[in-house]
C-alpha cells in the first residue's frame, strides 16, 4: 500500500430499498470496529439523498452510479453531476463495465462524464477493465492502457480515482490474482505518470469479487489504492470486515 489514503468504495447498483439502507446505516453506527480507509457507499439514484441523511455522522461518504456528461436537459432518466452533488453526493462512478455493455458506453463518452463530475466538484471513478477473451489474447495492459488514456478527464488527475475492475471478475466469485492485480495497477502508474505530474495522486482501486476472505491480500499489493466492491457491500458485516482490512 502506497502513502495515498486507501479508498473502500461500495457499489451497491441496482439493488436496495428503504429498509435495507436503513438497516445497513444502524449497523453502521453500531459499529465498534474502524478503518485505515476513507468509507464511500454507491447507492441507486432513489437512496442517494437518504444515505446522505442516514450516514449523518458517520464517516462514510455517499457518491452516485453514474452521471450525465451535460449539467441539465432533455435528458428523461438520466442524472446530472450537479444534481449529485446537491444531494449531497462527493463522487460518482462512471464507466462501469455494466454501463458500457448495458448502454454502449464509449471511453470518449466517460472522460465527458468524468469532466462533467470534476465541474461539479465531485471525484469521479473511472473504471476500466479487460475481458477474459482478451485476457487470454495477451491483451490486458494495452486494453487498460487504452481504456484509461481515453477515459480520463483532461488537465489535472489530482481529484481523480480509477478503478481496474477485470470484467471476468465482476459478480463472478473470481478474483485477479495479487500478481495480476500488481502487474496491472504498475502498468497503469506508470501511464499515469507518464501523462501529468499529478498522476501519482490518482487512487488506483481494485474491483471484482472482493469479499472479507480476500480483502487484505488485495490490499497488501503493491499499487493498490483501495478496492471497489460491488455485492459484499451490501452486507454490513462483510463492508466492515473489507474496510479493517486495510
Ligand atoms: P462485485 O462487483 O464485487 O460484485 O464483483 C464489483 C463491481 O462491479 O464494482
Amino acid at each position: 500500500m502506497s502513502a495515498l489514503k486507501p479508498l473502500i468504495a461500495g457499489n451497491w447498483k441496482m439493488v436496495g430499498l428503504p429498509a435495507d439502507l436503513k438497516s445497513f446505516a444502524d449497523a453502521m453506527r453500531a459499529w465498534s470496529g474502524g478503518s485505515r480507509g476513507g468509507l464511500l457507499i454507491c447507492p441507486p439514484a432513489t437512496l442517494l439523498a437518504a444515505a446522505v441523511q442516514a450516514f449523518d455522522g458517520l464517516p462514510i461518504a455517499v457518491g452516485g452510479q453514474d452521471c450525465h456528461a451535460k449539467a441539465s436537459g432533455a435528458h428523461t432518466g438520466d442524472i446530472a453531476a450537479p444534481m449529485i452533488a446537491a444531494a449531497g453526493g462527493t463522487f460518482v462512478i462512471v464507466g462501469h463495465s455494466e454501463r458500457r455493455a448495458d448502454h454502449g458506453e464509449t471511453d470518449a463518452q466517460v472522460k465527458a462524464k468524468a469532466e462533467a463530475a470534476l465541474a461539479a466538484g465531485l471525484t469521479p471513478i473511472i473504471c476500466i477493465g479487460e475481458s477474459l477473451a482478451q485476457r487470454q489474447a495477451g491483451e490486458t495492459l494495452a486494453v487498460v492502457e487504452a481504456s484509461l488514456r481515453g477515459s480520463l478527464p483532461s488537465g489535472d488527475l489530482a481529484r481523480v480515482v480509477v478503478a481496474y475492475e477485470p470484467v471476468w471478475a465482476i459478480g463472478t466469485g473470481l478474483t485477479a490474482n495479487a500478481d495480476q492485480i500488481a502487474e496491472v495497477h504498475a502498468h497503469l502508474r506508470k501511464v499515469l505518470l507518464s501523462i501529468d505530474g499529478t498522476g501519482a495522486a490518482v487512487k488506483l482501486l481494485y474491483g471484482g469479487s472482493v469479499k472479507p476472505g480476500n480483502a487484505a491480500e488485495i490490499l497488501a499489493t503493491p499499487d493498490v489504492n483501495g478496492v471497489l466492491v460491488g455485492g459484499a457491500s451490501l452486507v454490513a458485516a462483510d463492508f466492515q470486515a473489507i474496510a479493517s482490512a486495510c
